[in-house]
């Protein structure tokens, strides 16, 4: 677990493997309740990730993650499908579990708004990002000039290996984020998010920099296939 510093008005916090009660291909901090583990265990370590923010778990926020680019205001006690959740609640935190897929938190400095995507290919090629920004903006009159964002462990160009239709896709729409090496090519996800942010207006951006699939504190499905969530959640003080 480790505490992110966007501003002293917003707590984020990043879990990783250790800490939990899982176990198997999921010890031990598996935060996902749909990728086969025990729902007890799962509810207990939503339990220990709540008390990194002093809260119970009933007010954890999560989602249904269908890889879309929905961003949605979050409901206390509600798990909407969506793949972003906006607040300006203090009682809530919003999470996002992760294995390989970013983690991306935003905070609008100026109307205490906070958001939390998950930014896998699917949603960054569909525009979650923009449509996050969108939607503070909406609902929140939040200005981007006034957000931070951050990029939290997820899989990097090291190891995020892309071929067919994907690898068409990536390269005819973000040929600047295709990195090419020995006849192989990987798509550099950060990249992409870092562009969109900067294009939404968003310009203070904290990249992790730390690659799931390399470090294994942390889960990563193209690692491990079958295996836990992480996650991360932000909370406004
Ligand atoms: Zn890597």
């Amino acid at each position: 677990m480790k505490k992110i510093f966007l501003h002293e008005a917003v707590q984020v916090v990043l879990s990783d493997k250790t800490g939990g009660v899982s176990e198997g291909a999921y010890k031990s901090l598996n935060l996902g309740l749909h990728v086969g583990d025990k729902p007890l265990s799962v509810e207990k370590n939503r339990e220990i990730f709540a008390s990194y923010f002093g809260v119970s778990a009933n007010e954890l926020c999560f989602m249904e993650q269908v890889h879309g680019s929905f961003a949605s205001v979050a409901k206390k006690g509600e798990t909407l499908k969506a793949d972003a959740l906006i607040t300006r609640e203090k009682n809530l935190v919003l999470c996002v579990m992760v294995a390989d897929c970013a983690p991306v938190i935003l905070y609008d400095n100026d109307k205490k708004a906070v958001a939390a995507v998950h930014a896998g290919r699917k949603g960054i090629f569909s525009g979650i990002i923009a449509n996050t920004v969108s939607a503070m903006q909406r609902e929140f009159g939040s200005e981007p000039k006034n957000m931070r964002s951050y990029i939290g462990v997820s899989i990097r160009s090291c190891c995020y290996e892309i071929r067919g239709e994907v690898l068409s896709e990536a390269a005819e729409r973000f040929a600047y984020a295709v990195e090419s090496r020995n006849g192989r090519h990987f798509l550099s996800l950060h990249t992409i998010l870092k562009k969109q942010l900067y294009k939404s207006g968003v310009k203070d951006i904290i990249d992790d920099k730390i690659c799931a699939c390399c470090d294994e504190n942390y889960f990563s499905y193209r690692r491990e296939g079958a295996c836990g969530r992480f996650g991360a959640g932000v909370k406004i003080l």
